[in-house]
């Protein structure tokens, strides 16, 4: 089984009024993250991976820069490929209208989600993705995920016909996510549909029963660690984890958040002790994924490990 420790890194401005005022402090807390602990955002990150020698898979939110210039692109691919990560493809078309010139002159108005956009303009923003990524330095692409996972039948086509061999937009728990492909299939094993693999978000069972997708600073690592080992057991092909930039950062702020923080330096330590049974693999190269498993029963964790995630919900409340 493979784990792909995913990141969806992107940079925001707290609205959409003053971008340019607003920008240079946005990517200083998105990208670094500086306080008096360290910088919590993309350097800590990739600091405690290397220090547990463990693979992530950076999806680079790109389009931004196509507004601000493509230098601070370069930035956050150099940081990403130095520490010998890979850089794929994310997507907010939330951006298409603030560059300029819009990127739709005959539709000059925000469309948050990539479903709200036709075939052709999906696959304008994606190659406009692409060659922004590639200007900024970055090694040849092969995967792409949707930001907020809203992509839907269009978009696998569109990413197809970009020349991408991954999809991972596709999620179970977030109603937007290829709504028009659930009457086709579910998203909680990875399989082959034309000529592109999906990987989607891998979604278990917490442990009191309810549906979650394994994301860093919404689960205990007990809950992780648990769901990987119980996925590991069931043969399934890979086990997906979600992460951001600005995830071990606490709302708002450039400071660390510890719980979070401290979750993930665990999880890492965990994955990087037990390599032979949970590999941290990436997309860069022809993945030995082996989607021909059957789709099998969701893992699942135990009461104890989701109780934890409560006791540390609690705790980070005490603290913001
Ligand atoms: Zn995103």
């Amino acid at each position: 089984m493979n784990v792909y420790l995913t990141f969806d890194i992107e940079v925001w401005c707290n609205g959409w009024t003053e971008l340019d005022a607003r920008f240079p402090a946005a990517f200083e807390r998105y990208v670094y993250g500086r306080s008096a602990a360290g910088d919590y955002a993309l350097p800590k990150t990739l600091e405690i991976m290397a220090r547990h020698g463990v693979h992530g898979v950076f999806f680079v939110e790109p389009l931004f820069a196509a507004r601000f210039g493509v230098e601070h692109l370069a930035t956050i691919v150099a940081l990403i490929q130095d520490a010998g990560q890979e850089v794929q493809l994310h997507l907010h078309p939330e951006w298409t209208d603030e560059i300029r010139p819009v990127v739709f002159p005959d539709k000059p108005f925000k469309r948050q989600h990539l479903c709200f956009y036709d075939l052709d303009e999906q696959t304008a923003l994606i190659r406009l993705g692409m060659e922004l990524l590639d200007q900024a330095g970055a090694a040849p692409l092969t995967a792409f995920r949707a930001g907020s996972f809203a992509a839907n039948a269009d978009t696998l086509i569109a990413v197809e016909r970009c020349g991408l061999r991954f999809d991972a937009s596709l999620n179970m728990n977030y109603p937007i996510s290829g709504s028009d492909l659930r009457a086709e299939f579910d998203f909680y094993q990875p399989r082959r549909r034309d000529g592109l693999t999906l990987l989607p978000m891998t979604t278990f069972r917490d442990g009191f029963g309810r549906l979650r997708h394994a994301q860093v600073g919404a689960c205990s690592v007990a809950e992780l660690q648990q769901a990987m080992e119980d996925s590991a057991a069931r043969r399934h092909p890979c086990f997906t984890i979600l992460s951001h930039n600005f995830e071990m950062l606490r709302a708002g702020s450039s400071r660390p958040d510890p719980v979070v923080a401290g979750r993930f330096e665990k999880l890492c330590r965990h994955l990087g002790s037990n390599r032979e049974l949970l590999p941290t693999a990436g997309l860069a190269s022809p993945a030995a994924l082996d989607v021909t498993a059957g789709p099998g029963e969701l893992s699942r964790c135990g009461a104890l490990a989701t109780a934890r995630r409560y006791a540390g919900q609690a705790v980070r409340r005490l603290w913001h």
